[in-house]
């Protein structure tokens, strides 16, 4: 049997980093054989996590970022990304298209809602004061 392929690393959380977040997604994600659309919404996906992590999580503080993935089958991949950082007191509220903690950043509180959209599944943990785990599933080639 041949073992899952997966990948963990781990990063400051600054703004250069969420570029390079995307680009280590796409390189890990190409083994499955996705169209230019699925690593697109994988990309963004992780890119929302990571910027939430960094805004919301560490909140101009520094902090690490952890991004993980793994090839679950052939078809579908999973990807984690976790903070230690303030954490989320209500998730479900957090979840709201619309809500936003930041309003005066400019944010539009639709992160969670991209993630929701271009991943097929979504899950997010948070302990207040510990940190955030957000973690989503793809399946590649839906539509083929
Ligand atoms: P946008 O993503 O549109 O710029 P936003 O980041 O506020 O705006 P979401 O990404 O949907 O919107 O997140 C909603 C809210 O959830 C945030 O405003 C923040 O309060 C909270 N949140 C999200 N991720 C984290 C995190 N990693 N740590 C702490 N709080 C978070
Ligand atoms: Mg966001």
């Amino acid at each position: 049997m041949v073992s899952k392929n997966s990948m963990r690393l781990e990063f400051l959380g600054c703004a250069q980093n969420e570029s390079f977040a995307r680009v280590v997604i796409s390189a890990f994600a190409v083994q499955l054989g996705p169209t230019i659309e699925e690593i697109t919404d994988v990309k963004t996906a992780v890119s929302e996590a990571v910027t939430n992590a960094i805004v919301h999580g560490y909140e101009g503080t520094q902090g690490t970022v952890v991004l993980s993935a793994c090839v679950e089958d052939e078809h579908v991949l999973s990807v984690t990304i976790e903070d230690a950082g303030k954490g989320i007191a209500d998730v479900e509220k957090a979840m709201e298209p619309f809500y936003t903690t930041q309003p005066e950043m400019e944010r539009s509180g639709m992160g969670f809602a991209v993630m929701q959209t271009f991943m097929d599944t979504l899950e997010v943990a948070s302990v207040p004061g510990e940190g955030t785990r957000v973690r989503m599933t793809k399946r590649f080639g839906a539509d083929a």
